[in-house]
């Protein structure tokens, strides 16, 4: 049986599904992430865009570009304004679902931290986690 994860929305009218294991979970604490977030930090579920589809209605996109260059689709459902995934120019064929959304959040934790140099100084990353100050190349 292969695995099988859902989630949505906050009003429920962007529902998806993910089919397949998530390759990583991340934490990243760029003051980009932390501003879209409108938190500490972002997090996201990366998946191959093969296992990822969208089950109920049509999220709204934008693109933006982030403060080292980089451009990035954003969908978000256009009734509530939730942000529900993401996909990087920079990373062809993956998703980077934001886990938050998950019907079942409680075995989310980050395999990785990046710019931790911007980091909340309270946020304190587990030892044995991989961290960088920064985007490792
Ligand atoms: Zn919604
Ligand atoms: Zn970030």
């Amino acid at each position: 049986m292969s695995a099988q994860y859902e989630g949505g929305c906050q009003c429920g009218n962007v529902r998806y599904q993910v089919t397949g294991e998530p390759r990583q979970v991340v934490a990243c604490h760029c003051t980009d992430c932390q501003r879209q977030s409108g938190s500490a930090f972002g997090m996201t579920m990366v998946v191959d865009e093969a296992v990822f589809r969208i089950t109920r209605g049509e999220p709204a996109i934008y693109r933006s570009v982030s403060s080292s260059g980089r451009a990035k689709i954003g969908a978000f459902c256009a009734d509530c304004g939730t942000r529900v995934y993401h996909q990087p120019e920079w990373r062809k064929g993956t998703i980077s679902v934001k886990p938050g959304t998950l019907d079942d959040t409680k075995w989310l934790q980050p395999q990785l931290h990046l710019w931790t140099r911007s980091k909340q100084p309270w946020v304190i990353i587990p030892e044995g986690v991989e961290s960088h100050e920064r985007q490792p190349a």
